[in-house]
């Protein structure tokens, strides 16, 4: 029998031919088999793989740096601009940092002047029950530097320190953004009501941590200074309301050991949750009570109003 090449080669291709699409029928048996096995089975390996996964930038581990939970209380009306900015900004910075942490928007929705200290005592009375430590923080003020720790405070932690903040540099000065455990703030009952439009609600917070024998501890060895710590969101038309009327002045001046957290009046309207970018917030919105009597400045234009009507 003469075998010529186009028969060798011909058998060849078969045989080629038929190993091949053997070997593929049972590839495919095989991973048909797999797929519809693995369907069924909570198998221990599929989790490992999750593990590999990379994580979303909010994604929130359990690895949290302490067991110690953190709300943070931001003092709010009509920012709404430097709210998109600060929520998935702060919260990425939280995260990043391992604190676990709830962010509370406190809104005040009166017609009353705006009172920051007032807000604060609310987010903390309606926050107490589940969190060991605040941060007051202003809407318009990020953290620039990523050592500015937000860890549990075992002392108040005034992080806008005077050296770093880019407007206020006096010694004295704790506002912006300080971190406050529960029971300090319990202690000193918490801010003072009497501070209704811009300003001092902070310096006589300070006064009451002094008081109370506290320690005003600060950031140490951070190497950006007043321009680079922080970032100040402050447009020129957001106008500090400044007004001083009835008999404001005299009174804020001096310390007050009459108000705070035990006499604050307000009413929560309603809480919203909602999420900016990758951020879940709380919106609580708060309606303040003014005791005209104790505090008639907490509407200037309402000193008119009032002698008219009575007249
Ligand atoms: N704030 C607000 N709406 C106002 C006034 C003040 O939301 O109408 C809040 C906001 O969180 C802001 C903080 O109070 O960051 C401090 O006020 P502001 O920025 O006017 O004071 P500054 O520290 O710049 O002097
Ligand atoms: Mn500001």
């Amino acid at each position: 029998m003469v075998v010529t090449k186009q028969k060798v080669f011909r058998f060849t291709f078969t045989h080629l031919f038929v190993t091949l699409m053997s070997v593929m029928f049972l590839v495919t048996v095989v991973l048909t088999f797999k797929l519809l096995t693995d369907d069924h089975c909570n198998c221990p390996r599929q989790e490992t793989v999750i593990q590999y996964v990379a994580k979303p930038k909010h994604y929130v581990n359990k690895g949290y740096e302490s067991n110690h939970k953190l709300a943070v209380l931001v003092p709010y009306r009509n920012r709404f601009e430097e709210l998109m900015e600060f929520a998935p900004y702060i919260h990425d910075f939280l995260n990043d940092q391992k604190i676990n942490h709830d962010i509370f928007i406190l809104n005040q929705v009166d017609s009353y002047r705006f009172n920051r200290a007032s807000l604060i005592n609310v987010g903390y009375l309606e926050t107490r029950s589940n969190y060991d430590y605040i941060a007051m923080h202003d809407v318009d003020l990020l953290p620039l530097n990523k050592n500015l720790s937000y860890t549990y405070p075992s002392q108040p932690f005034h992080l806008a320190a005077p050296n770093l903040h880019p407007r206020y540099h006096y010694n004295k000065f704790i506002g912006g953004i300080l971190l406050i455990n529960r029971e300090h703030f319990g202690l000193v009952n918490g801010l003072s009501n009497k501070y209704w439009g811009w300003g001092l609600e902070d310096d006589e917070f300070y006064v009451r941590l002094k008081d109370a024998n506290l320690n005003i501890t600060r950031p140490e060895n951070i190497s950006t200074g007043m321009n680079d710590t922080f970032r100040h969101i402050h447009g020129k038309d957001r106008k500090r309301d400044t007004v001083k009327c009835f008999n404001q002045r005299e009174v804020t001046r001096r310390r007050d050991r009459q108000t705070g957290l035990h006499d604050v009046k307000y009413k929560i309207i309603s809480y919203k949750s909602i999420t900016i970018g990758s951020a879940p917030l709380t919106v609580v919105n708060i309606h303040l009570i003014c005791d005209r009597n104790v505090t008639p400045w907490c509407s200037c234009s309402e000193d008119k109003t009032e002698k008219k009507k009575a007249e």
